[in-house]
Order: structure tokens, then sequence, then C-alpha cells
């Protein structure tokens, strides 16, 4: 008994001197000058302020990199508008007028048309595969090459998931329902919808309200149960239609100046590494939760009918999505010299086609026998 309390002491001892070694050498490293800098930075955002989730999500993203540094790098984040318009996000921080930006890749299809496979590809893959492409199968490596020559450093920071097929004024039985049809929806969907003889209808978010109300669109998208509701949507068209074949799960991403970012300590970066992944996961999440909230709330109101998109009408919009992609690769490569977008688009298509494989027998098989009565 008393050989074994010797031993223990000995040991707690041996911990003691062990620690306090480490905490010195912890103080050593905290009083250099380079890891105690403090840096003060903005983010600015393409959301509206106050916009649940998303710009919550950027906000908080800079109070857990505040936290996790010790107050090392402070992040003030700007809500679209704010300090530059929502969509001029991606020019001020590739020109260093900020350090960091919050929005989605399809937002800068106009300057970088491939930056939309890192969004959302209609039929294409929803967060869990986009999360397996981009952070296994070098979907981010390749995103950040695409990004490096504006002088950014990206990470995914959000995932809306499956969105819905949007609000429209009449009932949408087949692709003649489709054609003249003036549709708010955009990026490569919007593309897709045009080819099927819709009426594509560019218009930022804030207008689609009273658009749809006084009839100058016949139908939108937005995103999903929650902000719909929130729009008020339900209360300018009956028929809400689901899946949301052209958004199967938009990515967010976290853009930072390149130079600025290589200005900060091995820490900070890993820091803000992982918070985007935190908050990444934290969006998607809070976009499950709320959206299954308001769907019970949608399926009470007595004005508003939801229903899926028939069959034959998604066959043929999927089938056009191919035709879609292969033309707009053609075209950059043979018209704008830009080998790029058909670069992305292999590597996406590669990836997925494997991914689609394993997903047949494990998510789709499952879905599947949930169904069974
Ligand atoms: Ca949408």
């Amino acid at each position: 008994m008393y050989k074994f309390s010797v031993f223990f002491l000995l040991l707690v001892i041996f911990f003691i001197t062990a620690c306090s070694d480490k905490v010195e050498t912890i103080q050593n490293n905290a009083s250099s000058s380079t890891s105690m800098e403090v840096f003060r930075w903005k983010m600015v955002t393409t959301w509206p302020s106050n916009f649940p989730i998303f710009q919550e999500g950027a906000e908080r993203f800079a109070d857990e990199v505040r936290v996790m540094s010790n107050g090392r790098l402070n992040i003030n984040v700007y809500a679209g508008g704010e300090l530059v318009p929502a969509l001029q996000v991606f020019d001020a921080v590739s020109q260093g007028t900020v350090e960091m930006g919050h929005g989605s890749p399809y937002y800068w299809a106009g300057t970088i048309p491939e930056a939309q496979f890192f969004s959302s590809v209609p039929f294409g893959m929803t967060a869990k595969g986009m999360n397996a492409w981009l952070y296994n199968g070098g979907g981010l490596l390749l995103w950040q090459q695409i990004y490096e020559p504006f002088n950014l450093m990206v990470f995914p920071m959000g995932n809306t998931g499956v969105q819905m097929g949007g609000w429209f004024k009449k009932k949408i039985n087949s692709l003649n329902d489709i054609k003249g049809l003036r549709m708010r929806i955009p990026g490569l969907g919007g593309k897709v919808f045009k080819e099927a003889g819709g009426n594509t209808v560019l218009m930022a978010g804030s207008e689609i309200y009273t658009a749809l109300e006084r009839g100058a669109i016949d139908a939108t998208e937005w995103v999903s149960p929650f902000h719909d509701l929130r729009l008020g949507l339900d209360r300018t068209a009956r028929y809400y239609y689901y899946p949301g074949w052209h958004e199967p799960g938009t990515v967010f991403e976290l853009m930072i100046n390149k130079s600025k970012w290589e200005l900060l300590p091995e820490d900070l970066q890993k820091i803000v590494e992982v918070a985007a992944g935190a908050v990444s996961e934290w969006i998607y999440a809070q976009m499950e939760f709320h959206n299954q909230q308001a769907l019970a709330v949608l399926r009470e109101k007595e004005n508003v009918e939801i229903l899926k998109f028939p069959d034959d009408l998604l066959l043929k919009l999927k089938l056009l999505t191919k035709k879609t992609l292969d033309e707009e690769a053609a075209t950059l490569m043979n018209e704008k010299n830009n080998p790029r977008f058909k670069q992305v688009y292999d590597a996406y298509e590669s990836f997925r086609s494997n991914y689609s494989n394993w997903n047949k027998l494990s998510d789709e098989a499952y879905q599947k026998s949930l169904e069974l009565k």
C-alpha cells in the first residue's frame, strides 16, 4: 500500500512538472510579436441584413473566430449594401478593399462561369456528395486554383440543402406548361428553363414578392419552406412545387483576399479553416431544422397546394440539363477561349457518376425502403 502511494505521488509530481513545462512553452510562444498581433478585418456578404441563417452564419463565423483566437482575429461583418453592393462582394475581396466575403459562387458566373459547379448544378449532387467531392475528391483544390488568379483563397461555408421547385400561379402538368412561362430562376437552372421554352427572368430577391403578386412574372423559385414563408410567397401563388431540380444543395463560400490570408500566422489560418467547416455544418443543420417546421405550417394553409413535378417533366429537364452544360462548355471553349469550364465540368461529372453508384446503394435504396407499405 505504502509503495503504491509513493509511486502515485511520484507520478503526480512528474505530471505537474511536465505540465508546467508546457505552460511555460505556450507563454514563451505567446510573447513573440507575430502571435500576439491583432488583426482587424472586414467581411462583406451578399445577404440582406438580418437575413436568417445565411447572414447569421457569417456573423456566427466571426464570433467563433474571435473567441477561438482569443481576440487576435476580429472580423466585422457587413450585409449586402452596407459597405459594398451584394454583387460586388467578389471584386471587393479580390481587390483587397475588404479581407473576407460570404456568398455563393454562382453569383460570379459572369466573371467565372466555371464557378457555378462549386455552387449548385441542376440534377447534380446534394450536400453529402458535394462535401465528399470538395473536401476529399479534389473539388476544393480545383476551386482554389480557379480563384487563385483573382488573388482569392476560398473555403466552403454553408449549404442550403435541396431547395423547393418554386411557386406557380397555374398547375404544371407537362413541358407544354413551361413554354412561355415567365419565371424568376437564376443560374444554370435558368439556362435549362430557357432551353425548355420558358422565359427566364433575372430578379433580386427583394423584388420577387411584388413581381409575382402583381403578375409581372408567372412563377418564381426562392429557397425552401422557411425562407419562402418568411418572404410571404404563399400569398402570391397557389402551387408550391418540389423538388428543386435546379438547386439540389447550393454551397456557400468564404472568400479571403489571398495576400491578406498569407499574412495570418498558421494558427489563425487553421482557426479560420476549422470555423468555416463548423459554420458550414451549422448552416445546413439550421436549414434542415427550420424547413421541416415551415413545411408543417405551409401544409395547414388552405390557399397552398404542395405538388410534385410530374416525372416525365423532370426527365425532360434532366436531359436538357446535359445538353445545356455540353453546349455551354463548347461555346466557352471555342468562342471565349475558356477551357476551364470544361475542365471543372469533367472533374465534377467524373466524381458525380462514381458517387451516384454508391448513393444508389445507400441513401436512395434506403429512402425507397421507407416508402414501402
Ligand atoms: Ca434558389
